[in-house]
């Protein structure tokens, strides 16, 4: 989970010195005019960025180190291309630099202070895998990919257009200049793509040339004679062919999620919602809370929530909807197991502090928060893409000529399309109730086996009841009694009654057999089955699943819609329009709707 920081070394003369690979960042005093030939020049960046449209341009990166070529890059974006135009910056880091560090070496560089700033304030913390972040009104998407490069590259999808090859000398770090590595970077360059690096070593060049590439040795920047320069044969190749529109079915937490992300690359997307307005059933509570689920041991369930919770966070910074509040989540350890749960997660998993840590017995997530639901989903679908049609009943269709994604809630038991994932309807009961003078002063949301939230105009939120297949949502004042109970057994010095009960609200969450959501196009059962019918023979088959065309569908989110919805919309868009994968496509696997039709013939039960 955690990764190692770099380890550096000041020197006086202002150069900045790789302990673990002995090796500097940058030349002195002449990092950006460095960073500008080298990589920016040598690439072509100022033409190609002028001559943008649409289509989101890809740079890739390996080694991000003090982000120096990511903000000379962003500078010269911002300069030379259109408004229109996007770029997407993918890069690789095995060491991050920690950020009081990364400040102070950033202002070096006055030229970039604002995007420094920007890139402090979204600086990802120290875990394993892909982060996101936004510069300037989200016409740039950083997507920070950490760990190993060796072991992360294969585990990532995308095309560049051009690539910054920055992982120090291969003298001094072999592991980033070997032959699989350089074969894995020419896989992810589009035909015409393009790629520079300082370093002129032979077998660099050569191996580069065996992977497809067209090399050159070129003059190199200040003491350094010789530099790489490379191409990928071929013209530019059509762009993906990515729909102009997209229609998604359902406007709570996923749809909106799913309309956005669709609507930030460029589709039009209308948004179909029965109700007579958005975010009007499960996802129409006064309060939730966003936080990552952990546990003690790596698992998907795990990474996926590190990834979407990291994720939302970064958007919610983006957008900044008024009711967004960091208050952080305490897991309050209800009995000793509990307690020895939360040890073993922080000495085997050693997060971050600043992530998670061990507080007053219990687990403290300190950039978890709390958010008004309706808030969150109206700031999404707020987008000059995006168009909303409520009192509106949507006909599915079993296959469609433009994207359609199904976001659907608990409708999504009803179709027949998607009963082999095995979807299960939970009740889930809120109660909003007045603060007492001791519960005024919570400071975090607290879990236990409910929650509470702090007090928001003098009332919390408590919750929530958790019954399957219930389907019914008229409010139960049982229900609200089990509430306040289970909260009275945990947090007795709180000191509520039966009296302090105000409203209520039930709806319906939909949860998977595994507790991952199911994110992705929706597979023709029948065609599926007998293409990989020799799973139950123990074979593995090579063909992928087949799709009823262009359906999509977003579900299965449990009780954590708002931390999971968010990225699992960026999935799909990227999906829908061939942009980069926000996460590992190992992680992918694990979303998949067709991953129950594997486990099913898997397990000889289809
Ligand atoms: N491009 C950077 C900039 O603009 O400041 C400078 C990169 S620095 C010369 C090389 C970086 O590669 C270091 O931050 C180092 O931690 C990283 N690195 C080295 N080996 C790596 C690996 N196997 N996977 C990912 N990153 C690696």
């Amino acid at each position: 989970m955690t990764l190692k920081p770099a380890r550096l070394q000041w020197s006086e003369d202002g150069s900045v010195l790789s302990l673990d690979y002995h090796d500097v960042y940058f030349q002195r005093g002449q990092g950006a005019a460095e960073a500008d030939y080298v990589f920016l020049s040598q690439n072509n960046l100022p033409e190609r960025f002028s001559a943008l449209h649409h289509e989101p341009f890809i740079v890739a990166e390996t080694g991000f180190g003090t982000g120096l070529n990511f903000l000379r890059t962003c500078r010269l974006f911002a300069q030379a291309a259109p408004q229109t135009a996007k770029l997407i910056y993918i890069s690789f880091e095995k060491h991050p630099i920690v950020k009081d560090a990364l400040e102070k070496i950033l202002s070096l560089w006055p030229e970039t202070v604002d995007l420094a700033q920007d890139l402090l304030r979204q600086y990802p913390p120290m875990l394993a895998g892909h982060h996101r972040a936004f510069f300037l009104d989200g016409r740039i998407t950083l997507q920070l990919i950490y760990g190993d490069m060796n072991e992360t590259l294969p585990r990532s999808r995308f095309k560049s257009d051009a690539w910054f090859l920055d992982c120090f000398s291969p003298r001094d770090n072999p592991d980033a200049w070997h032959d699989p590595l350089l074969h894995e970077i020419a896989a992810r360059t589009k035909a015409g793509g393009t790629l520079s690096s300082f370093t002129a070593v032979g077998h660099v060049r050569k191996t580069l040339a065996d992977a497809g590439f067209t090399v050159q040795k070129t003059k190199g920047f200040g003491i350094k004679r010789h530099m790489t320069t490379a191409q990928m044969p071929g013209s530019s190749p059509a762009p993906f062919q990515k729909p102009s529109s997209a229609t998604v079915i359902g406007a709570g937490i996923a749809g909106a999620s799913a309309a956005r992300a669709l609507a930030e690359s460029g589709v039009s997307v209308d948004v179909f919602e029965r109700e007579a307005r958005i975010a009007h059933k499960t996802s129409g509570n006064h309060l939730g809370i966003i936080y990552p689920k952990m546990t003690v041991d790596e698992s998907p369930l795990d990474s996926w929530h590190q990834h979407s919770f990291c994720y939302a966070l970064r958007l919610l910074a983006h957008l900044k909807p008024s009711s967004w509040n960091p208050c952080g989540v305490w897991h309050q350890a209800i009995d000793t197991e509990d307690r020895q749960r939360f040890e073993n997660l922080i000495t085997r998993r050693e997060p971050p502090t600043d992530y998670a840590r061990i507080e007053n017995s219990g687990l403290l997530q300190e950039p978890a928060g709390m958010i008004d639901p309706r808030d969150f989903c109206a700031g999404l679908l707020d987008h000059p893409n995006i168009r909303v049609t409520c009192d509106h009943e949507s006909n599915i269709p079993a296959y469609s000529d433009t994207p359609i994604i199904l976001a659907l809630g608990a409708d999504i038991l009803a179709q027949q399309n998607i009963s082999f994932a095995k979807l299960q309807a939970v009740r889930g009961q809120v109660t909003h109730i007045a603060a007492t003078p001791e519960s005024q002063k919570l400071k975090h949301a607290i879990c236990h086996d409910g929650y509470i939230t702090p007090a928001q105009d003098d009332l919390h939120v408590i919750g929530a009841t958790f019954q399957k297949d219930r389907m019914d949502t008229q409010p139960d004042p049982g229900d609200d009694l089990e509430n306040v109970q289970k909260l009275n057994t945990h947090l007795p010095q709180l000191g509520f009654t039966a009296a302090d009960i105000g409203s209520s609200r039930a709806g319906i969450r939909v949860s998977t057999p595994d507790k991952l959501p199911i994110v992705g196009a929706v597979p023709d059962v029948e065609k599926t089955i007998a293409a990989w019918r020799m799973l139950r023979d123990g074979k593995d088959p090579t063909e992928p699943a087949i799709y009823a065309p262009n359906i999509y569908v977003l579900s299965g989110l449990g009780a954590h819609g708002l931390t999971d919805a968010p990225l699992a919309g960026a999935i799909l868009a990227a999906m829908i329009t061939g942009a980069p994968l926000p996460v590992p496509t190992d992680l992918l696997q694990h979303l998949l709707p067709e991953r129950f039709l594997w486990r099913g013939l898997k397990r000889k039960q289809l």
